[in-house]
């Protein structure tokens, strides 16, 4: 049976429309039944509002102004004025429903509904892959009359959706999670199942595969998924301790402490000669770093070798400088000067797979003797600093020196015989360990944007302050945490609404949950760092309501943007409302000890 691109559409409308993570599930699993081996990863794609997994970095490079000709092409109405419309209506999707709805009306265009004409969900994906990988000379044409092609197939509603794909604005803030118990309840017939699926997906990175193995092999099918090279495995995560001594006993006194660098988290594969480099995200960054690959080629003795560090911003004289310096080797041009600007050494930290063979289930002290015995150490390539505390002073003696050499802090690692590597996970294994402020609350939060209030005075009428939240894995919703209206310079005020603006939408998020009205509401994307004076109980805002008294959530008092963007996070990253929960906590016990 072929599946019809309306029935996608359909539960785009859907998962628009609800506010319920249940609802959302059961709409998936109602299509992922419906689909075939073949079309299976398709359809998971597009219900992610893509085309392939992250990792692949393939983009459709189609731009706003070309889209706007191929609406002209199919439609009939010129591109000025099209083009004329997006700017009134600021969705390119909005107006390609409309103007092929009004052309449909007019009689203008055969339009048939027969069967036969209908879009399937493989002509849709099987044109816009095409539309992506049309490479050269006349490229951008040939994009045109495909898309138009497509669209003159297409019903209004399906305009606006395909619209959106190609402009990569579908942004359904569809979880990953979320999918991934749609197929485990498709496929393997129960949500509790899902940590199979979880842990291929943890080593795939690829929702679409992951979801056409359950279908095809079933259970046994996702358990034999291997590590591949090129592929990146999701990055194991660490947990925050409330004190020192709970390090202790988290880790059972037995564990290896390791300076916590300031930079980006780098998993790298070598397979052969080459070299690929992945984000804390997943995604390819291999283009930015040409310099770090050359240290690399010199330095790692080893066939194949997955192997995982942070790559850190440097200066000559080996001071180590902040993340926010490291950023600008992230730019598209000029990477040659980037590269001279901002030198960048790789402080490596763990060994994930070696010729062949996978190690994450070996114990960490395994994995790091394998890691020195390939790894040839200089400026460039270092392992990370490795060090052992056996009392809680000694650990915070080890922070300051971290600190005083430009460290973030530092990252207590397991040295018991299951400190495996928890591939996708955040567990207690790695506890991290960051310096203090001068306030109660000890450490910056990671926060997702979700909602914005117009200034008063001389930003009025333009953005003010900033609705934010923390991420609460259990519901997979986004509970407000405060408001945000200190840290921005001009230039942060000025440029937010344009950063945010792809990401508004008229009410609120079905995601996230708030007792405050924002003016503005955005999807739950982007995500910033923090810090406040304490957190505090608040009967207005949702993250954590009722986890210490019945009828109060909790918050940052006088929180401050930190000038951090963490454009490395997707919003499941963001703090956690357990976190914030643990946090509070801490600070009683700190008041208490005074
Ligand atoms: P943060 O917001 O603190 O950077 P995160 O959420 O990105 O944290 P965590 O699990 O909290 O991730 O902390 C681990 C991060 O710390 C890694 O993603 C990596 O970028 C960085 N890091 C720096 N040094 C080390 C190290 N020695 N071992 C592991 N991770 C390290």
């Amino acid at each position: 049976m072929t599946l019809f691109y309306s029935e996608i559409v359909e539960v785009y409308e859907e998962i628009s429309s609800t506010t319920k993570r249940l609802e959302i599930t059961d709409t998936l699993v109602k299509l992922l039944k419906k689909a075939s081996p073949e079309e299976v990863n398709m359809v998971v794609y597009l219900t992610q509002g893509k085309l392939y997994p992250d990792y692949l970095g393939i983009e459709l490079g189609v731009a706003d102004k070309f889209m706007a000709r191929a609406i002209a092409l199919a439609s009939g109405v010129s591109t000025d004025k099209i083009l004329d419309q997006y700017k009134k209506k600021g969705d390119l999707g909005v107006v390609a429903q409309e103007v092929i709805s009004s052309k449909k009306q007019a009689g203008l265009f055969e339009f048939t509904q027969a069967t036969s004409d209908q879009l399937t969900v493989e002509e849709v994906y099987k044109t816009l892959d095409k539309v992506a990988r049309i490479t050269g000379e006349g490229s951008q044409d040939s994009k045109v009359r495909l898309l138009a092609g497509l669209l003159k197939k297409a019903t209004p509603l399906e305009a606006k959706y395909i619209t959106r794909t190609v402009l990569g604005t579908l942004r359904l803030g569809l979880a990953d999670m979320t999918i991934l118990d749609a197929i485990s309840i498709a496929y393997l017939g129960d949500k509790d199942l899902r940590p199979i699926a979880e842990r291929a997906y943890n080593v795939s990175g690829d929702l679409g595969y992951v979801a056409k193995i359950a279908l095809e092999k079933g259970l046994n099918g996702l358990k034999e998924v291997k590590i591949k090279l090129g592929i990146p495995i999701r990055p194991m995560l660490a947990e925050r301790a409330t004190s020192e001594k709970e390090i202790f006993e988290r880790l059972d006194n037995s564990f290896v402490v390791e300076y916590k660098y300031d930079g980006e988290r780098v998993q790298i594969h070598k397979d052969g000669k080459k070299f690929t480099l992945f984000s804390r995200s997943l995604e390819n960054i291999t283009h930015h770093y040409p310099d770090v690959i050359q240290h690399l080629t010199d330095n790692i003795n080893a066939e194949t070798a997955i192997l995982e560090g942070e790559i850190v911003a440097i200066q000559p004289s080996g001071e180590m400088l902040p993340f926010q310096e490291l950023m600008h080797r992230r730019r598209k041009y000029d990477i040659e000067k980037a590269i001279e600007e901002y030198p960048a050494a790789v402080f490596l930290f763990d060994l994930l797979y070696l010729n062949g063979e996978e190690l994450i289930d070996y114990p960490l002290k395994r994995r790091r003797e394998l890691l020195e015995q390939i790894v040839k150490t200089d400026f460039w390539i270092r392992l990370s600093e490795k060090r052992f505390a056996d009392t809680p002073e000694k650990l915070l003696e080890i922070l300051n020196e971290a600190v005083s050499a430009g460290c973030e802090g530092l990252m207590c690692k397991s040295l018991a015989n299951d400190s495996v590597y928890q591939a996708g996970a955040r567990g207690f294994l790695w506890i991290k360990l960051k310096r203090s402020y001068q306030s109660k609350m000890v450490e910056p939060i990671d926060v997702c944007i979700v909602g914005g209030f117009y200034g008063t005075g001389k930003r009025a009428g333009k953005l003010g302050g900033l609705l934010v939240a923390v991420y609460d894995p259990k519901s997979d919703t986004f509970k407000t945490i405060c408001k945000l209206g200190t840290g921005f310079t001009d230039e942060d005020l000025d440029n937010l609404p344009k950063i945010l603006e792809p990401y508004r939408i008229e009410h609120i998020h079905p995601r996230v949950v708030s007792k405050i009205d924002a003016d503005v509401w955005y999807i739950p994307a982007k995500v910033i760092e923090i810090i406040g004076d304490e957190i505090t109980l608040s009967p207005i805002h949702t993250a954590a309501f009722g986890a210490i008294t019945k009828d109060a959530g909790l918050a940052v008092r006088f929180p401050r943007f930190t000038g951090r963007y963490r454009d490395d996070k997707k919003p499941e990253d963001a703090t956690t409302e357990d976190e914030i929960v643990e946090m509070y906590k801490s600070q009683l016990k700190k008041v208490e000890s005074e």
